[in-house]
């Protein structure tokens, strides 16, 4: 008789960091998370990795968890929801990550180090590894008393991994064949930050651990990182989880997925009126095959709960994917044509846009600007549009090139990456910004930004209008505004950026 119970449970993770706005790439990682839990009866955690403190903000956390809500995603444990293993959140597991890094010094597998940012920098800046050896070498095989003493007095120090300089270190991946790393390749990896916080490395594998994670799901980025976990699990003496690799979502030029090509943010989607069943079917396509149908090509359309029945992890197909708009469009409208009535069209307009949050945000705008109520969805269409399509004529003000308006557009793109907090003022200030930087009348700026952002060559007020777009919509419609007027060069968009962020 075979002893089941040998076999652990399967319990998943998903670990976003809440350094930003939802990314599509999180619902791509949950979704075959909660694929595999589902497929094997396991659980799925949330897990919130905020240890990066400068960056980690507790908003971002709220508007993560209900975007993956709206996508139709859940989880079995996590910090909304609670569960056994938690905190569910690191910055409130801090004691737990400093027994274990001080566990790891008392085993000769970490070491402090004192060596200070500057003596870093100039050691990075002088050709690292090819040349001199860095700053903590010599602190690796210091008298680890006398290090404590010193942390303990209080000088500034971090905890770094005592990685082997030889041997190497192999990684096993349910989605590939094994790979190969040599040790003397890998970095003495800081694991406790001198704010006392830890890095996601060690957190990572302490809390993996602790939680009863049996397989590791997550993007391809980490795999360089993999060997780093492998060796803590070692020294811990810990059984390492299993681990997927899932492929990248690409931009079209088949570059990683960013948002300055593509947009990131779920919200994007939900603001230009997606349907969230489509955007989790579209991403489910990048990695895994469409259903079978006799006979035919395979149908692309599915339900979360068709794919959780014919799912298994190793049809993952790792070429990564292109994220295609335009067929992600094509996919929406099949949802509204053929899942769709015209009561669940209004109920999901409704929801979506003609509801009391929307048009109080943009009454104030509008109440001078209207003669009857007639004039308010014409000009306010813009609002709700998915997509604009502005003129050329009106994208350039006269006596302007439509390529120096391009330049202009695309800086106002990376002025406009800075504003935060996302308000109006912010939003004035970095578009006027970029009209003294070049030295034109404001309105020689705004004139292209309004058709840009509008469709329209006027409209309400422009800045307030951006405000309320949010930072996704507006971003992709002034790219767009500078692909019409003929774009700018990687090669140019590469000196613009450097002068622009090098200004005084
Ligand atoms: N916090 C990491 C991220 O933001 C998680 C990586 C992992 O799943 O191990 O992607």
């Amino acid at each position: 008789m075979s002893d089941e119970r040998a076999v652990p449970p399967v319990r998943v993770r998903v670990a976003p960091s809440p350094t930003g706005a939802p990314h599509v790439g999180t619902a791509f990682v949950a979704l075959f998370n909660l694929l595999f839990a589902r497929v094997h009866g396991g659980k799925l955690l949330l897990r919130i990795e905020d240890t990066d403190q400068a960056r980690s903000r507790p908003e971002h956390e709220h508007v993560l968890i209900e975007a993956l809500g709206w996508l139709g995603l859940s989880w079995d444990e996590g910090p909304d929801v609670g569960g056994e293993v938690g905190p569910y959140r690191q910055s409130e597991r801090l004691e737990i990550y400093h027994e274990h890094a001080l566990q790891l010094v008392e085993a000769g597998h970490a070491y402090y180090s004192f060596a200070t940012p500057d003596e870093l920098d100039s050691w990075r800046s002088s050709g690292q590894r090819g040349g001199a050896p860095p700053p903590y070498a010599a602190e690796r095989d210091g008298d680890p008393g006398a290090a404590r003493e010193r942390a303990e007095k209080g000088e500034p120090y971090v905890i770094r991994m005592k990685v082997p300089r030889e041997g190497q270190c192999v990684v096993e991946d349910v989605l590939r064949d094994n790979i190969s790393f040599e040790l003397d390749q890998i970095d003495d990896q800081v694991l406790v930050k001198s704010d006392g916080f830890p890095t996601y490395h060690l957190a990572v594998v302490v809390d993996d651990h602790l939680m009863g994670v049996t397989h590791v799901i997550r993007g391809e980025e980490w795999i360089n990182s993999t060997p780093k976990h492998l060796l803590l699990y070692k020294w811990f003496g810990w059984q390492p989880p299993k681990h997927a690799h899932l492929p990248l979502l690409l931009n079209p030029d088949r570059s990683k997925m960013s948002k300055r090509r593509n947009p990131t943010s779920i919200d994007f989607y939900r603001r230009a009126g997606f349907q969230p069943e489509a955007l989790l079917n579209y991403l489910a396509l990048m990695a895994y095959p469409p259903a079978p149908v006799e006979g035919g090509e395979g149908e692309e359309k599915f339900t979360l709960s068709s794919l959780t029945d014919r799912f298994d992890l190793e049809r993952i197909n790792l070429g990564g994917s292109v994220f295609d708009l335009e067929k992600l469009r094509w996919l929406n409208g099949r949802y509204l044509r053929e899942d769709m009535d015209p009561t669940s069209i209004v109920a999901a307009l409704k929801e979506w846009a003609i509801n009391d949050t929307s048009l109080s945000a943009m009454a104030p705008l509008m109440q001078s600007r209207m003669e009857t109520l007639g004039d308010f969805i014409p000009r306010c269409a813009f609002f709700f549009a998915s997509d604009v399509d502005p003129a050329v004529e009106d994208l350039v003000p006269k006596k302007r090139a439509a390529e120096e308006v391009a330049q202009i557009l695309q800086t106002v793109i990376w002025s406009l990456e800075a504003v935060d907090p996302w308000e109006s003022t912010g939003v004035e200030a970095a578009v006027r910004s970029v009209a003294d930087y070049w030295d034109w009348p404001v309105r020689d700026v705004t004139r292209p930004l309004y058709a840009a952002i509008m469709g329209q060559p006027v409209g309400p007020p422009l800045f307030e209008s951006i405000a309320l777009l949010g930072t996704d919509i507006s971003r992709v419609r002034l790219q767009k505004g500078v692909d019409l007027l003929g774009g700018v060069s990687k090669k140019k968009a590469r000196s613009l950026e450097k002068a622009w962020t090098s200004r005084s």
